[in-house]
């Protein structure tokens, strides 16, 4: 069993920022960086899943999500974090140290002083035929990061609630016309947002209408959708799809451990501190409003200073 006095769950720029710090500040964090399992769920998160990323600052001419999340990852290394590409599958907060097992085995295969949970949250995705080919090829679930690159185009956004609604009316800023294709005859969103919605002229409807398949070869040239009501099928002639249908953070592992909000995220404050003393969250497992890389990285530094200031105080 390896003893850590920093264990770091999560790769994404929150876990990573926390790597380069803890690592600064010589307390050799160990990172379970995730592993490859869908094009959804993979280490460095969900960066790894956008293409260009120009909101970063430092970037002044952008940079891939993937070599920003490569660079972290050489950061953090740099300075000695010990990453590791594979999984924790149970931990233990109940006491101190605190276990984690990255095998099924009965003995637990780390055991850490404090631990910062920064595992993320993933995009729930419509799983159709075309959407996981086409991702980053004119498929995207962040309006902010990618709207920018469909200027003047005719453009889908899928979802009824709140968020499909704010991304619909931010990609009105760039696009030519947006259509919010929703699986009802009436939005989920506030009030407020459905007004302002109704009343933009670069918005069309495709009321009652489920996707069942995103066309294109290398990119988006459609969407094929079904009429919920008459069962007839249609194709919209769209060049991109933004997919808003809700994200869940990925809180099964610390579930009946931390205290969750009804939404699942994970309740901090203040700063990164969780309700288990030494026990930290950062980036987008607890973060269901920002959700931008720069934020995460932001709560992956305070995380990492809470952890030290806290080893501090024990007299570590
Ligand atoms: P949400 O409120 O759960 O809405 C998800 C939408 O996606 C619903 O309209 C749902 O349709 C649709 N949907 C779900 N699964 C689908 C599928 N497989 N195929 C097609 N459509 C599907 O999620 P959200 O919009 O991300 O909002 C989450 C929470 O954050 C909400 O409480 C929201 O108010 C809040 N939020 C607030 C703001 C803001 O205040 N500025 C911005 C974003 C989010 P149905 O309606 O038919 O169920």
């Amino acid at each position: 069993m390896n003893h850590t006095k920093v264990l770091i769950i999560g790769s994404g720029p929150s876990g990573l920022t926390a790597a380069i710090y803890a690592a600064r500040a010589q307390l050799n964090p160990i990172v379970i960086e995730g592993e490859p399992s869908s094009t959804t769920d993979q280490p460095g998160g969900q960066l790894m899943i956008t293409t260009e990323v120009e909101n970063f600052p430092g970037f002044p001419d952008g940079i891939t999500g993937p070599e920003l999340m490569g660079n972290m990852r050489a950061q953090a290394a740099r300075f000695g974090a010990d990453l590791r590409v594979t999984k924790v599958q149970k931990v233990d907060f109940s006491q101190r140290p605190f276990k984690a097992w990255l095998t099924d085995d009965v003995e637990p295969s780390i055991s850490a002083e404090t631990v910062i949970v920064a595992t993320g949250a993933r995009s729930l995705m419509l799983d159709v035929p075309g959407e996981e080919r086409l991702f980053s090829k004119g498929i995207s679930t962040c309006a902010t990061c990618d709207g920018f690159f469909f200027r003047g185009q005719d453009i889908a956004v899928v979802g009824g609630g709140d968020s499909a609604v704010e991304e619909a009316l931010f990609l009105t800023r760039f696009a030519n016309s947006v259509t919010l294709i929703h699986r009802r005859d009436t939005l989920r969103a506030s009030k407020i947002m459905q007004e302002r919605v109704l009343k933009n002229d670069k918005m069309r409807f495709a009321w009652n209408s489920q996707v069942t398949e995103i066309l294109g070869d290398e990119k988006v040239s459609g969407v094929s959708v079904v009429d919920t009501v008459t069962g007839e099928s249609r194709v919209l002639d769209v060049t991109g799809v933004f997919i808003a249908i809700g994200h869940v953070p990925n809180t099964t592992l610390v579930e009946g451990q931390l205290d969750l909000h009804e939404n699942n995220y994970v309740v901090t404050g203040p700063g990164s501190y969780t309700n288990i003393d030494g026990v930290f969250a950062a980036g987008d497992v607890q973060d269901h409003h920002y959700r931008q890389a720069i934020t995460s990285a932001g709560s992956g530094c305070m995380a990492a200073i809470d952890a030290e200031r806290w080893l501090e105080a024990q007299g570590q």
